[in-house]
């Protein structure tokens, strides 16, 4: 099989990368990032919903052995956390990190440095965790990164509440892309996440990740190089409305990577909120399953 080569590598090669950081660096002083589109100069202020700078908050690295088996692999995926988020999940198991902001302030040089220990290690990949509001750090990190030999792909691994234009500029950045779809109900998806427009945003931004990179593909040993995951936790009650999320997959490409996912616990606030404040039980995952299985979907992981 021909040696993959991650689509940053030429954007970089070709200058269009130079001129991305350029649209973004502009779209970061009046910030419309992401669908809350707040308007603030984050050179100067961190008073966006996103309550991040310019510089990345990151919480920590590692390889991670507990994505999806096309990212993990045998040496794992590197995986970077950013602090804060654009959504404000009252469910969120990672509270500590994307709400409270846990983690440490750095340079676009040290997010460089990171990207390459994380090669090091033999990560299959570069994973940012909540890049929604640091696509801004990303890119302007990756020049340098490139310089000191960065090859693997990037993960664009988000709660799915993105801005289409922000990942139109994004389009020979990353090489796999792994949204959430939370909700196909945006009054739950008010209750929960303190979002109005998430169907209309997450699913636009969906639509052009898929025309961007495509269904996934994998190398000879099963290691993801390109393509997108889409990821769903079912929810108790199917208030996520998750048949609907699985029709909107199936329309996309029945040969969607979609993971399915089974751990619905109720962590931070979920345990004073009645429609959520339990665990999934297996017949409801069972019950999501078979609607993914019966409407095509080839590829679930669940
Ligand atoms: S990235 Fe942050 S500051 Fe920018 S629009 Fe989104 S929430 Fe607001």
């Amino acid at each position: 099989m021909k040696q993959f080569q991650p689509s940053y590598i030429r954007s970089h090669r070709e200058g269009t990368l130079r001129n991305k950081i350029l649209e973004i660096n502009d779209s970061n002083t009046n910030c419309n990032l992401c669908p809350h589109r707040c308007g603030i100069d984050r050179t100067q202020l961190n008073t966006g919903k996103c309550k991040s700078g310019s510089l990345p908050v990151i919480s920590s690295y590692s390889p991670h052995f507990g994505e999806e088996p096309p990212l993990t692999g045998s040496l794992g995926s590197g995986t970077i956390f950013f602090a804060n988020c654009n959504l404000s999940c009252i469910f969120c198991q990672n509270y500590d990190i994307s709400q409270c902001g846990v983690g440490e302030e750095m340079s676009y040089s040290d997010l460089a440095r990171i990207m390459i220990n994380l090669q090091q290690f033999g990560c299959h990949n570069i994973n940012f965790v909540s890049p929604s509001h640091m696509v801004n750090a990303i890119l302007n990190a990756l020049p340098e990164a490139i310089e000191m030999g960065l090859n693997i792909p990037l993960v664009y691994n988000s709660g799915g509440y993105d801005l289409a234009s922000t990942i139109k500029i994004l389009e020979g950045i990353f090489d796999i892309y792994m949204p959430d779809l939370k909700y196909m109900d945006n009054s739950i998806a008010h209750e929960l996440s303190g979002i109005d427009d998430y169907v209309e945003r997450a699913t636009e931004s969906i639509v052009e990740m898929q025309r961007q990179v495509g269904d996934l593909e994998v190398d000879e040993y099963g290691i993801a190089r390109n393509g997108i995951i889409i990821r769903h936790l079912v929810m108790p009650d199917n208030i996520a409305q998750t048949n609907k999320v699985i029709d909107f997959v199936r329309e996309l490409s029945t040969n969607t990577y979609f993971n399915l996912m089974d751990q619905y616990r109720p962590a931070y606030h979920a345990i004073s909120n009645p429609k959520i404040n339990r665990k999934l039980t297996a017949e409801e995952f069972q019950r999501a399953y078979n609607y993914a299985l019966d409407n095509g979907l080839s590829r679930i992981a669940g």
